[in-house]
């Protein structure tokens, strides 16, 4: 090529010929058709000397041929053929030589003639647009597979070629063809901006290339999906020459089958009739359509309905006492209620009361309550759980024109017992969210509620169904997360947790006997009380008692494979303090405070979480830096700016020690960080902790506390009072501080806690740092002036 290029580069000035809609790239050969007055004077120029002229795309296509209009940027091209025709235009095909930049037009009529310099080809040693074209071309090949019209001989082509630029412009010119790149684009690329437009033509590929093999994968589908369909159908025909050889009417007697279940559901009359018309429309149907297996697993559904089927039960007060009594240890005010509850239901028939709703955290015996209800009342018992249900679907079901619809949840749980008045225990209805699907809560509500749930729709059904004789019950571990509607219609009964000696009891009458019993060794293995109590409070820390019927049945578990194993003669098996280790290994939970010393800085809180009550430490410390303030430990908003009062506060409270508070960072750790806590009720744990460290003062280990905290300093109530305590006694933790608001809250405490724990109530922060510091630092008496805020922390 550069013979020629030199050729041209010698001459100063060339015609001018413009395009429209068209751009001329070097290395290609484009046919053409000249049919303007000035183009074809300046072709007939560039004819008469060496058949050379710049080729150059016009901005506008309707504007006439002017400098201003045309683009600066064109094309050396040599005209190989001309063809004239009668009307006076012609048809010409040029190569494109050289990239020319147009100096300047020294001549514009009769025809254009410019001066021009020619453009290196210099990109090929960016790696960024190799790239690119790498890209483009392999998106190129997955089209030209698929459906896209690319001729076949281009990609023989740019295999044999190996300049980037050839490549780039003989893919230039093919993407203009099937439309990927416009004029403009196409400028721009030949112009020297190449990266842009060569960006934006690899992603309209990607683009299509994913359309291209979703549209295969849905084709493939379809056909599995069809092949699955015609099986069906060449079975089902087999399947009725089969009968009609043995002389079975089968489809008839299928239908007639049918006809008589939908009698025997005792459905109510209008749904009765639309059944009917459901079949009727399915003995019409061809079998080998689609439909019939819908329509077939709809009238199942319609016909395995307990529409009118119920368990016969009656209720005997003194009979479901006892048996509450048989199965659970405790929960006096549960049973309490749960018996009232009864009792209205005997006298009225059906309750239009509220919804029960058990509250509390995980083995405080929600569920077996439960149970024991269906069980003293003669009843069938379902529990469902709805957690992480988000979709109203789930409760209420799909319509039937989606494929693979089925009821909702709670149909479906009347399906699987057969009868229509069950006790049916809904878990977890703290933990139900909602998103664009629609709001679970809402159609929960309709199934639960006494007033609406006698007619109760779901959406596969299309019929409603009468929910009214089914006793519902709810249980959640914490009350907050309920959505407020759903809430606001439950009765909750709390199930807050067990003390030491309520499990202990609980272990030996039942969890125990229980484990036995499942495992065969009733007369076999037994727990001596001081083992008991080890696992209690060695081997587990919760309110309920789940981990601990875990640990038993291990232990029995074990002792029964050795049983088994070495084919010992069962003899008595007592197990005794000293054999756990051996079962369970080391303890697992030491008493919190047996290796901590007082520190400063540290400070033992109380929090409320899911599982019941919990001790949390919370650290504090400080490093040189400018005053920020750092939260770890998974804290939520509320409890973020509670820790920022605390702070505030600590500050306040500090002020008079002359620190500088501006040359040095805080952070407030509160440790487990998978575990996520929020609330207000650490907020006097924080500021104990921040004082202790801006005075240097120790903070008492055996003293925990709970209580929100002012920008002032004073104390308030906070709830969960009885979980809090626990949890601090079963840590063993005697001192507790809390607010003076809360001390009425103590008398749901249990006698023998309340024996052994002793209670500080306080009103001010005062109250709480002469409880807990050593050496309390000498009380800088809240002054108005030390309370005017410093410069804020930055968090
Ligand atoms: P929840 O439903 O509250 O999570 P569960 O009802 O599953 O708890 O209780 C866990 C285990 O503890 C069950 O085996 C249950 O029988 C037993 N349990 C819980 N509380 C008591 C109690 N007060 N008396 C006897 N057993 C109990």
């Amino acid at each position: 090529m550069s013979d020629k290029t030199n050729n041209f580069i010698a001459k100063k000035d060339l015609p001018v010929i413009a395009l429209r809609e068209v751009v001329l790239f070097p290395n290609l050969i484009m046919p053409l058709i000249i049919g303007r007055a000035k183009t074809i004077t300046a072709l007939e120029k560039a004819m008469a000397g060496d058949k050379l002229a710049l080729f150059v795309t016009q901005k506008n296509s309707s504007e006439e041929i002017a400098p201003e209009n045309l683009y600066s940027v064109g094309v050396v091209g040599r005209i190989n053929l001309v063809v004239r025709s009668n009307g006076g235009s012609a048809r010409v095909e040029v190569e494109g030589l050289k990239r020319a930049r147009i100096i300047e037009y020294s001549s514009i009529e009769p025809y254009l003639l410019a001066k021009f310099e020619s453009m290196e080809e210099d990109f090929a040693r960016d790696p960024e647009i190799e790239v690119l074209l790498r890209s483009i071309l392999d998106n190129f090949f997955k089209l030209s597979e698929g459906i896209k019209p690319i001729p076949h001989d281009f990609f023989s082509l740019i295999k044999n070629i190996k300049e980037a630029e050839q490549i780039l412009y003989i893919l230039v010119s093919q993407l203009n063809m099937i439309g990927y790149l416009n004029v403009l684009e196409q400028q721009k690329i030949l112009e020297g901006n190449i990266k842009e437009p060569l960006k934006e033509v690899n992603r309209r590929l990607l683009e299509e290339v994913e359309i291209m093999e979703t549209e295969k994968k849905l084709a493939k589908e379809t056909r599995k999906q069809l092949g699955k369909m015609q099986k069906e159908v060449y079975l089902r025909e087999q399947l009725r020459s089969i009968e009609k050889e043995l002389g079975l009417s089968g489809e008839k007697s299928e239908f007639e089958n049918i006809r008589k279940k939908i009698k025997e559901a005792k459905m109510p009359q209008e749904i009765e009739s639309k059944a009917v018309k459901e079949l009727e429309r399915l003995e019409k149907m061809p079998s080998f359509s689609p439909e019939v297996s819908y329509i077939r697993t709809y009238l199942d559904w319609l016909v395995e309905l307990p529409w009118s089927v119920g368990t016969k039960s009656k209720i005997d007060i003194k009979k479901a006492n006892q048996i509450l009594e048989e199965d659970h240890f405790g929960l006096e005010k549960a049973k309490e209620r749960i018996l009232e509850y009864l009792a209205v239901q005997k006298q009225v028939g059906k309750i239009k009361g509220p919804i029960l709703c058990f509250i509390g955290p995980p083995g405080t015996g929600k569920t077996s309550i439960g149970q024991s209800i269906a069980r003293a009342m003669g009843r069938k018992f379902l529990r469902i759980s709805l957690g992480g249900v988000r979709d109203e679907a789930e409760i209420r079901g799909h319509r039937r024109t989606y494929v693979g619809a089925l009821p909702g949840r709670i149909i479906q749980g009347v399906h699987s017992v057969k009868v229509n008045n069950p006790v049916f225990m809904l878990d977890e209805i703290d933990k139900i969210g909602y998103d664009f699907r629609g709001d679970p809560s809402a159609a929960l509500l309709e199934a639960l509620d006494p007033q609406q749930n006698y007619s109760f729709s779901d959406h596969y059904l299309e019929a409603s169904f009468d929910l009214s004789n089914v006793l519902f019950i709810t249980t959640a571990n914490v009350l907050d997360t309920i959505p407020p509607a759903l809430r606001d219609r439950l009765e909750i009964i709390e199930f807050p947790g067990y003390t030491e000696h309520e499990k202990f009891h609980i272990a030996k009458d039942f969890l125990i006997p229980k484990i036995l019993k499942e495992h065969g060794v009733e007369k076999v293995v037994e727990f001596g009380d001081e083992a008991v109590k080890t696992v209690i409070s060695k081997y587990t820390r919760e309110a309920g008692v789940r981990d601990l019927e875990r640990q038993f049945a291990k232990i029995v578990r074990k002792n029964v494979r050795d049983l088994v194993e070495n084919h010992r003669a069962k003899k008595e098996i007592s197990i005794k303090t000293a054999d756990l280790r051996k079962f369970l290994g080391p303890e697992k939970f030491l008493s919190q405070l047996a290796e901590k010393k007082d520190e400063i800085g540290v400070a033992m809180g109380l929090a409320w979480t899911s599982v019941g009550g919990e001790v949390m430490s919370v650290e504090v410390t400080r490093m040189p830096g400018k005053g920020k303030l750092e939260l770890t430990g998974h804290l939520g908003n509320v409890m973020r700016e509670s820790a920022k009062t605390a702070l505030s506060f600590a500050r306040a409270y500090a002020s008079k020690t002359n620190q500088d508070f501006y040359n040095f960072d805080i952070h407030i750790h509160v440790p487990s960080g998978a575990i996520p806590k929020d609330g207000p009720s650490a907020g006097i744990t924080i500021a104990t902790a921040l004082i202790s460290l801006f005075t240097a003062s120790k903070v008492r280990r055996d003293v925990a506390m709970t209580g929100e905290v002012t920008l002032r300093g004073k104390v308030l109530e906070i709830g969960g009072v009885k979980e809090k305590v626990l949890a601090s006694h079963r840590a063993g933790i005697k001192n507790i501080i809390m607010p003076k608001d809360n001390e009425k809250d103590l008398d749901e405490v249990p006698k023998e806690i309340k024996k052994e724990v002793k209670f500080i109530f306080a009103e001010d922060m005062e109250d709480v740092l002469r409880t807990a510091l050593r050496g309390k630092p000498e009380s800088p008496r809240l002054e108005p002036k030390s309370l005017i805020a410093q410069r804020p922390y930055l968090s």
